[in-house]
This record gives C-alpha cells, sequence and structure tokens, in this order.
C-alpha cells in the first residue's frame, strides 16, 4: 500500500473498531493498481452517514442523501460513503433517492465500470466480484452488467467510458461501444453541467485523440451541445498531439478548432468568468494567425495568457511550443501592463490643467505604446515631457 493509503487507513480501522466494515474504492484503488497517482480516496463503509458523523470529530455532510459524508484527518478530506445501491432510475439519470445496503457486493455492482468496482480492505487485499483486475490487464472498459441496461439506467456514464480513454488511452469493450452507439442518444436527458465535466477531463487526458475518434466513430458527439454539425472539425481535433495543462488552455484550444463563440459556449453553461478567458485566448489566436507570429504588441496584450495561446498555436500548426521564451520577452518589455505606467491619470490632470474627458483615455494609450515601444522611457518627468510634446504635435495637426 502506498503513503496516500497508509494516511487514511486510520479511518477504515476507527470505523472497524467501531464494528462497521470499510473498504477503499473507487478511482483511487483503480489507479493505485495501474501505478498512476491517485486523485482522491474514497471509502465505502456499511456505517451510515449519522454514524460516520458521530465517530469522527471532524465531517462535513457534503452529500447526506446519497450517503456521503466528507472526513477530515490531519489536513486531508476523505470521502466517506455508505454502501448503497441506487433508487428507481428517472428519465435516464441518476436517481433522487438511493437505498442503503449491508453488502460490499452490492455497492461495488451500482458502480459504472469493473475497472472502477475494485475494493481494498485495509492489508491491501483485492476485493474485485466483477473482474476488475483483468479489464485493467487487458486496458479495457466494460461495464458492471449489460451494457444498454447502464447506459439506460444513467446516460452520463458513456461520456465517463470516453473521458477514460482519454486519461488512460484504454479500448471500449465490443459490447460497451455497441451500447453507446445504440443508446448515445441517451445523452439528450442528462443535464449539460454534468456532461461539461466530463468532457473537460477528455480534452485534457492524453489520449484525448482516440476518445475523439470513438466520440465521433460512436456518433456520441451528436448529443453534445452546438456539436452535432462538427464532425469535421473535431476529426482536427484529434490530430493534435499537445496535450493541454489547465482547463482554460482545453477548453479554448477546443473551441478554436471547432470554431466556437461566446453564443456555443454558453450552451454549454460554463461559467461566465471562464468563458471570457476561453474568449481571450481565441482572440489572441486570430490575432496571432493574422499576423503569423506575435509581436510586442501581442505579447503586453496576452501576457498572462502566453503559455496556453502559445501551446495550442503550436498544436494548431503541429509545432513546437516557444513558452519559455515567449515569457521571457513578455519579461523584457519595458511594462507588463497600464498599472506599470510611472505616469497616472491624476498626474496628466494636474500637467494639463484640463478636465477629464475621452482625451485623457487617449493620451494614457498614446504614453503606453510609446513605452512599450522604448519611444520613452518609463519614468514619471520624462512621460511628462513627452506628455506635453505629444499634445502639442497634436494640436499643430
Ligand atoms: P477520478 O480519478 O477522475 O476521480 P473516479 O473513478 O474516482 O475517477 P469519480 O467521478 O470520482 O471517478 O467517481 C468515483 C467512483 O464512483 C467511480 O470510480 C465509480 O465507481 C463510481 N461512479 C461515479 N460516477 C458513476 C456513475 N455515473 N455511475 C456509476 N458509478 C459511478
Ligand atoms: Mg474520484
Amino acid at each position: 500500500m502506498n503513503e496516500q493509503f497508509q494516511q487514511a487507513l486510520s479511518i477504515i480501522e476507527t470505523l472497524k473498531r467501531h464494528g462497521h466494515e470499510a473498504y477503499f474504492v473507487g478511482g483511487a484503488v483503480r489507479d493505485y493498481l495501474l501505478q498512476r497517482p491517485l486523485g482522491d480516496i474514497d471509502i465505502a463503509t456499511s456505517a451510515h452517514p449519522q454514524e460516520v458523523m458521530s465517530i469522527f470529530p471532524k465531517t462535513v455532510p457534503v452529500g447526506i442523501a446519497h450517503g456521503t459524508v466528507m472526513v477530515i484527518e490531519r489536513g486531508v478530506s476523505y470521502e466517506v460513503t455508505t454502501f448503497r445501491k441506487e433508487g428507481r432510475y428517472e428519465d435516464y439519470r441518476r436517481p433522487k433517492e438511493v437505498t442503503f445496503v449491508s453488502s460490499l457486493y452490492e455497492d461495488l455492482q451500482r458502480r459504472d465500470f469493473t475497472m472502477n468496482a475494485i475494493a481494498m480492505n485495509e492489508h491491501g487485499d483485492i476485493i474485485d466480484p466483477f473482474g476488475g483486475t483483468e479489464a485493467l490487464k487487458q486496458r479495457m472498459i466494460e461495464t458492471v452488467g449489460d451494457a444498454a441496461e447502464r447506459f439506460n439506467e444513467d446516460a452520463l456514464r458513456m461520456m465517463r467510458a470516453l473521458r477514460f480513454v482519454s486519461q488512460l488511452g484504454f479500448s471500449l469493450s465490443t459490447k460497451t461501444k455497441q451500447a453507446i452507439i445504440q443508446y448515445g442518444h441517451l445523452l439528450q436527458h442528462i443535464a449539460v453541467e454534468r456532461i461539461a465535466v466530463e468532457f473537460e477531463k477528455l480534452l485534457l487526458g492524453p489520449f484525448m485523440s482516440k476518445a475523439i475518434d470513438l466520440l465521433i466513430e460512436t456518433n456520441l458527439f451528436c448529443y453534445l451541445p452546438e456539436l452535432a454539425t462538427k464532425k469535421r472539425e473535431l476529426a482536427q481535433l484529434a490530430t493534435y498531439s499537445i496535450v493541454p495543462t489547465h482547463r482554460t488552455e482545453a477548453w479554448a484550444r477546443f473551441a478554436f478548432v471547432v470554431h466556437f463563440h461566446q453564443k456555443e459556449l454558453k450552451k454549454w453553461k460554463l461559467p461566465n468568468h471562464f468563458i471570457r478567458d476561453v474568449l481571450i485566448c481565441l482572440k489572441a489566436l486570430e490575432h496571432i494567425r493574422s499576423l503569423s507570429d506575435w509581436t510586442v504588441d501581442t505579447l503586453y496584450e496576452y501576457g498572462p495568457y502566453i503559455p496556453h495561446i502559445e501551446r495550442i498555436r503550436a498544436a494548431c500548426k503541429h509545432d513546437e511550443p516557444h513558452v519559455h521564451l515567449l515569457l521571457k520577452r513578455w519579461e523584457a518589455l519595458p511594462i507588463r501592463n497600464r498599472k506599470e505606467l510611472a505616469i497616472n491619470g491624476n498626474d496628466l490632470l494636474t500637467l494639463f490643467e484640463r478636465k477629464a474627458g475621452p482625451w485623457l483615455a487617449t493620451m494614457i494609450e498614446n504614453i503606453e505604446r510609446a513605452v512599450l515601444h522604448r519611444k520613452v522611457e518609463n519614468e514619471k518627468e520624462k512621460l511628462k515631457e513627452w506628455a506635453v510634446c505629444n499634445q502639442r504635435r497634436e494640436n499643430n495637426c
């Protein structure tokens, strides 16, 4: 068992001391067996949420209705979820209420894929009733039980299957793939926000190309917001090999390639501030494309976004990104933003003894450009002098 599990061991031991069963489950066990870095550690237990809350001193009831309590131990939080099976599924979505059950087996049975339905006890023994370890060996994504039935219960699982393809590079079992082809349309019943979470993970995965190819092959892309007519563009996205390092970069690259603008991004119900960041990247990419390279002005305008934009530019041109070099060029600019100007609006109002007006914004912009292009040093007295000369020049015109 690795260090992260060792640290979480005390939770399992405490639950057991109180007479309950408890196991590590889900993604962490899968990733541990694959020797990948672990995400959050999840624990499944026979203890009911109220019992979990009474046993541990620091808990947060994050999803009591679904049986989940967050337990905080030495600053690390763990999701402790009561063994459960899901109630009746309505409209192909996750059920609203769940039923607590007493056996680990039933809890594992309700999970999506065999590789995600493996448990591990406090000694590191693996409990794997559905052949998850074999699936890991075969690098195969396979539903627990009948694929058609499982996707009919919760259609989001089809998106999850493809995001795991992107993260792990695994293949879909024949039955799983067939069921996606047959039931892809059920994705229409799923909240866009939930689809976006899985799609974002797909965009960020090292095997994104494989997942996009499958998205096309299974026709699942037809049921993603604003993508039904974008088959050709998506296929283009699958040819890019640079793995995005940030969600803004991932979405901006996607949006750039499939020609998404604000309207389409809104359909994905992404938060407004996030859409704003993506749109800045898109504007920069258009700008750079028209200039064919970075300039002093584009470096200045898009400074904090340089790493995202440069990696997208390089991916789309099948080129090497020069992030480090560009950041150096950006840092070497006389100023990185307007706040770094050695003169401000008040200084200019005093200097020209004039009331504020549109002239002031123009003046500041002129000074900013002059400093950026090294026509004048960023020093207050020199800027004042330059401003007066500039004003005279303009008046003479
Ligand atoms: P990650 O490492 O990306 O978090 P994960 O496998 O832990 O991957 P989660 O979304 O955190 O994925 O879900 C935790 C576990 O809950 C899964 O491993 C799976 O067993 C189960 N699970 C999650 N979503 C579903 C679903 N829609 N249907 C069935 N089981 C699910
Ligand atoms: Mg997880």
